[in-house]
């Protein structure tokens, strides 16, 4: 199975990623993921990419397609992927186009998850996260059992820099502006699945189960 996730940031696709990839047995690739491991490990890709994520804007096409042609030939992904955050622009999306093509591969899926702007900066600007194994927080629906810290690793768990108000209806407009106009570039191509991602993730999890089966 190869399938694309896109929605707004906060749509939850990370959340949805983690149950498609235990259903389907395949690779969830966040391109988001890949580019904070970056910035953490101080590589030259984060240090470049930290500029942009700070600020809300898009890193570059041209990194992100080289590390998207690397990653989609690494052998975990031989059983099909979940791409989560990528494409995000139409020349991302032709490049992807592109390489599945030279590969001898195509796309089963693409996944738009639908919700509001206002419920997107609700759920972004209570999102914590533990800096050291990931774990995702919300003060208001899953706070850490002790302020500030994992209950499961014992990590700091904080506010990304990126879910910041500011910073979250800056992504939000990026969203329009860039990655919107892809989910026509799909419905075109007839791999449109839409899914409805306002209210609680276990029924958003169904939903997509469903919508999904169609394919
Ligand atoms: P995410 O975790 O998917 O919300 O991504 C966090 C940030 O990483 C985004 O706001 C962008 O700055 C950057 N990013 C992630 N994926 C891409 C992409 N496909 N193209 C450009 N920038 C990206």
């Amino acid at each position: 199975m190869r399938i694309i996730l896109v929605g707004p940031p906060g749509a939850g696709k990370g959340t949805q990623a983690e149950s498609i990839k235990k259903k389907y047995d395949i690779a969830h690739i966040s391109t988001g993921d890949i580019l904070r491991a970056n910035v953490k490990a101080g590589t030259e890709l984060g240090k470049t990419a930290k500029q942009y994520m700070d600020a809300g804007n898009l890193v570059p096409d041209d990194l992100i397609i080289a590390m998207m042609e690397f990653r989609l030939q690494e052998p975990d992904t031989k059983n099909g992927f979940l791409l989560d955050g990528f494409p995000r622009t139409r020349r991302q999306a032709e490049a992807l186009d592109e390489l599945l093509e030279r590969l001898g591969l195509s796309l089963d899926a693409v996944v738009e998850l639908d919700v509001s702007d206002e419920v997107v900066v609700k759920r972004l600007s209570s999102r914590r996260v533990c800096r050291q194994c990931g774990e995702i927080y919300n003060t208001l629906t899953k706070p850490a059992g002790t302020e500030g810290v994992c209950g499961i690793c014992g990590g700091e768990v904080i506010r990304r820099d990126d879910d910041k108000e500011s910073v979250i209806r800056s992504r939000l407009s990026v969203f329009h502006e860039q990655t919107a106009p892809l989910i026509k570039y799909y419905r075109d191509k007839r791999l449109l699945v839409t899914v409805d991602a306002s209210g609680a993730k276990d029924s958003i999890v169904k939903r997509l189960a469903g919508g999904l089966g169609s394919k």
